[in-house]
């Protein structure tokens, strides 16, 4: 599959590295490919720079948000939450028109220092938001109630005994990102229904911030018992 991930923070590069892995052509979308490749900082969890980790992985075409919506089958989303609508916005109305969105994009609000609180909250979602906002575009919120790196090795903890959600309108839309967690190794993949139930996934955060802080590591998931 032709697939654009959206992001060049944690979230962007490993979900593009697993999903080269897995033998599918990724591109990354960014605002401004010069001045993401000119950055030297390395990244808010500690990574590489960009720019190292783009070199590292040569066949990985970094571009446009617009230039990599266009030819993709699927689009990952991996922004920050405050910048999910314009990015989708640069990529182009017509270039996401009848295409899954894989959200994995959390509306954290750090404006009043940490932890963040959710903006929009309780009674809507950014899924959602996004959803409204491209109508045409199959909206699928899911893997942003754990870290990256369990998202892309669910192995990696309890030895992928744990539970990724999936919230979205679009049954066959869900279904072909249900098939992508599994690929990745995901076993246990919950079907919450429509994009209303982003709300809560994303209102699971509150609590995976105070656990990142109770256990001081971010290598845990939510399993879901029964
Ligand atoms: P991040 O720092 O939250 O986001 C970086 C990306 O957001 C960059 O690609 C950046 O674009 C884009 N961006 C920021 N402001 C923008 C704007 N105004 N317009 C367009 N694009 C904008 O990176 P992250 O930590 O990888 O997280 C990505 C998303 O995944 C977030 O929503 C986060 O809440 C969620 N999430 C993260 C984790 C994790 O382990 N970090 C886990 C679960 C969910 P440029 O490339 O142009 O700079």
């Amino acid at each position: 599959m032709n697939i654009a991930v959206f992001g060049t923070g944690t979230v962007g590069p490993a979900v593009a590295a697993a999903l080269v892995a897995l033998g599918h052509d990724v591109v990354i979308g960014t605002r401004d490919p010069e001045a993401t490749l000119a950055r030297t900082e390395a990244g808010p969890m500690g990574g590489v720079p960009f720019a190292q980790w783009h070199a590292e992985h040569p066949g990985i075409r970094l571009t446009t948000f617009a230039d990599a919506a266009a030819g993709a089958d699927l689009i990952v989303n991996a922004t920050n939450g405050s910048g999910s609508l314009p990015a989708l916005t640069a990529a182009g109305e017509e270039n996401l028109a009848g295409k899954v969105i894989m959200d994995i994009a959390n509306p954290l609000d750090f404006s009043q220092g940490f932890p963040p609180s959710l903006n929009p909250v309780n009674t809507d979602s950014l899924g959602e938001q996004l959803q409204r906002a491209f109508p045409a575009a199959r909206v699928v919120k899911t893997l942003n109630t754990m870290n990256a790196s369990v998202m892309v090795d669910p192995g990696s903890v309890a030895g992928g005994d744990h539970s990724v959600f999936v919230s979205g309108n679009d049954v066959d839309a869900k279904a072909r990102v249900s098939g992508l967690l599994a690929d990745l190794g995901h076993r246990d993949i919950i079907d919450l229904g429509d994009i209303t139930t982003a709300r809560g996934t994303e209102m699971l955060l509150p609590v995976w911030l105070r656990l990142w802080g109770a256990l001081g590591n971010a290598d845990f998931n939510f399993k879901i018992a029964r």
